[in-house]
């Protein structure tokens, strides 16, 4: 129980370990640690699914979905990100969850540009921060995009990203126009609107960072 940081197992009164199978995310801690030879053994449950989809846009779309009741991400994480690579495309573009928990850092793995998107609020301020340091502690390079970036004080933002020596890449207004175009499953990027322009200007960014 002192290994599992899912907190899956307990330990009740007489010594016994019991597992709460739900916590559980495969890590396998517990049976590297167990001196009993093949008290603990591997088995295998679904706990969800990957999918690939081919996009009308060009590129393939790699998702994972947990089966419902599950609570753990993790093998899901694992399970996408392997397969995204296995189709071996020149560039691979994660799209995390929010926050920085271990399925983010899990996402994050192995790349090479981490680009965090804000807002100018507290709490877009306080995730901004947890996200720069993962960043620094993985070793990777820090954009930073701030949405709906005319809506609060972008200062605080601006300094957090000096100190982080990251660089703010891109601003989103707030925008009708962004609102109506995802309403209607049309990327603001194809469309003729003037915001359109700031997606393609990021694009062009990666592009020539990545040479
Ligand atoms: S495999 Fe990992 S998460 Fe599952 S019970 Fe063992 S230590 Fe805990």
């Amino acid at each position: 129980a002192e290994v599992c940081e899912e907190k899956a197992i307990i330990t009740m009164k007489d010594g016994t370990p019991f597992l709460i199978p739900t916590l559980c995310s495969g890590c396998r801690a517990c049976e590297i640690i167990c001196p009993i030879t093949e008290a603990i053994l591997e088995s295998q449950k679904l706990m969800g699914h990957t999918y690939l989809t081919e996009t009308p846009y060009g590129f393939p779309l790699v998702t994972g979905k947990l089966l419902e009741g599950e609570e753990r991400a993790m093998p899901i994480v694992t399970a996408a990100k392997k397969r995204a690579k296995s189709i071996n495309r020149e560039l691979l573009l994660v799209d995390t969850a929010a926050g920085t928990s271990n399925t983010v850092s899990k996402a994050l793995e192995d790349s090479k540009l981490l680009i965090a998107v804000t807002e100018p609020t507290p709490l877009g301020l306080h995730d901004l921060a947890l996200i720069l340091e993962l960043g620094r502690l993985m070793g990777m390079e820090a954009w930073v995009v701030i949405n709906r970036s005319d809506l609060g004080k972008k200062e605080r933002i601006e300094k957090m990203v000096q100190n982080y020596n990251a660089e703010i890449v891109a601003e989103i207004p707030y925008s009708e126009a962004i609102i109506r175009s995802y309403v209607k499953g049309e990327p603001i990027v194809l469309t003729n609107n003037k915001e359109a322009e700031i997606f393609k200007d990021l694009a062009e960014k990666i592009a020539n960072y990545l040479g």
